[in-house]
């Protein structure tokens, strides 16, 4: 069945070939695709691989969003590139499984180097920096809630909240993400533990609104422990003021962790870098190769100035692991959340090694610029930009006050282009397009102008003809 493999090259290149006539919308139903695969797929009754490989693919490139269209101005999925897919099949093909250093040691260090070009461009001390790959972002915040918890709770690892003489409580600004909901479930703190610090006019956390919530909590005799930045929030591109959330943090001896998932990747260009200043005062950052580096999903990276607050957090002894001691650093297994996992970093690698690190750069640079280019767009056709952002996600408004959730409707249903819609703050609902492709153009900016533009007249026709929907 190799012969299958030679056949994803070719559905690659034909992929590649008609990206921007990938499907942007599909409308199928669950129950839909559970009577289609019921019939196409009887499990009783084995079917030619050729077949299967004709009906997989068929139905993978009909009923799903494709990001890989640049039209698609969506939530962080980027469009993939024949490297990286490449990789991905050498990474099934060799499928080294980066628990213990012993069983992989190619894959164990070109992962430590890809991550070092991170490392690089922080001012950390080299004796006490670490940085592995995760699953996403949500892993790499949950290794800094566990890391933060070992740091300022000695005894947390071996006898857990029991030690503690009270409820920790930790800071996120109202427009962070909300893996910090799910994270405060998952270590045992509970979601009533989430400070939700307000944000400024300009969707940043109030570095004095967390001061006071921190002096009003410690009053109360709760533990604060960690405060969570955002650079590059999820809504609308903001970074938190990071010099501000860092004094704080060094004031009242708390864990600065900045959850940098997609706004991160600015950390290797020289000109990008400056919009995230005073991340280095960071304890832990999360940064996602999957969405602005363009990576396939399930890559995440974490990287830490606290080493010994890491091996704390994942340290565990076992009879069965034969280690060899050549390693002078803890096997993977030893150092992170998951134990048997996959080779997530060769793809980044090989994209640095190929491009060079001012390559990836200038790819952010390209999509930097055609953010501007549609927020310019946008002000001339009189839409209102409603985020103030250096990075390539614009939210909207028309000034002339169509409703947000009528435009978007009526956009999405075209299926020319892919946009989300949000509300920020809580208050202000706002139609959002990122920059997510590649390979995204200014024609492709254009079509989605031209979309918005027809939206907007219809809709206006629409509310004049049926004025009771105008209330
Ligand atoms: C996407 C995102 C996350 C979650 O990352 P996953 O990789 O989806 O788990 C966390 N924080 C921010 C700011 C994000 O944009």
């Amino acid at each position: 069945m190799e012969h299958l493999i030679e056949n994803v090259a070719q559905t690659a290149r034909d992929m590649f070939a008609r990206e921007r006539l990938l499907p942007l919308k599909t409308d199928v139903t669950p129950a839909e695709l559970a009577a289609h695969l019921k019939r196409t797929f009887n499990f009783e009754k084995p079917m030619d691989a050729d077949q299967v490989y004709r009906e997989v693919t068929a139905l993978l490139d009909r009923e799903s969003v494709h990001s890989n269209n640049p039209r698609y101005f969506g939530l962080f999925v980027p469009q993939v590139d024949g490297l990286t897919v490449a990789a991905e099949a050498l990474t099934a093909l060799y499928n080294p499984v980066v628990a213990l250093w012993e069983f992989a040691p190619a894959a164990v260090e070109m992962e430590k180097h890809v991550l070092n070009c991170f490392l690089d461009r922080l001012p950390w001390d080299k004796h006490s920096r670490t940085a592995h790959f995760t699953t996403g972002g949500t892993e790499s915040n949950h290794t800094a809630a566990l890391c933060a918890l070992s740091h300022a709770f000695p005894e947390y690892g071996a006898r857990g909240l029991r030690a503690l003489e009270g409820d920790p409580v930790f800071y996120v600004s109202k427009e962070s993400h909300h893996s910090f909901q799910k994270i405060a479930n998952h270590i045992g703190i509970g979601r009533t533990s989430v400070r939700e610090v307000p944000v400024d006019a300009d969707f940043r956390m109030q570095a004095s609104a967390l001061e006071q919530r921190i002096v009003e909590d410690g009053r109360a005799g709760k533990l604060p422990f960690m405060v969570v930045g955002t650079a590059g929030t999820t809504n609308a591109g903001v970074v938190d003021p990071m010099h501000e959330l860092a004094a704080v943090c060094k004031r009242y001896g708390l864990w600065f962790h900045v959850d940098a998932a997609w706004a991160g990747a600015a950390l290797i260009s020289d000109r990008l870098q400056p919009h995230l200043a005073g991340i280095e005062y960071a304890d832990s950052i999360t940064v996602d190769a999957h969405k602005w580096l363009s990576m396939q999903a399930g890559s995440g990276i974490f990287l830490s100035r606290q080493v010994e607050a890491v091996r704390c957090s994942f340290r565990v002894e076992t009879p069965y692991v034969p280690e060899s001691g050549r390693s002078n650093e803890p096997s993977p297994y030893r150092a992170t959340l998951q134990w048997t996992r996959r080779f997530i970093g060769l793809k980044l690698m090989m994209t640095l090694a190929v491009l060079g690190r001012e390559g990836v750069a200038q790819r952010l640079h390209r999509q930097t610029e055609l953010g501007a280019y549609l927020r310019k767009r946008l002000r001339s056709r009189g839409w209102r930009v409603v985020n103030d952002t250096p990075f390539p996600v614009v939210c909207f408004q028309s000034e002339s006050g169509e409703p947000v959730a009528a435009l978007y409707e009526e956009v999405m249903g075209s299926g020319r282009v892919w946009i989300s819609k949000t509300i920020l703050d809580g208050r202000e609902a706002v139609l959002r397009a990122c920059i997510t492709g590649a390979r995204a153009e200014e024609s492709d900016v254009d079509m989605l102008m031209a979309e918005l533009e027809r939206a907007r007249k219809k809709v206006r026709i629409s509310l004049g003809a049926e004025p009771e929907l105008v209330s």
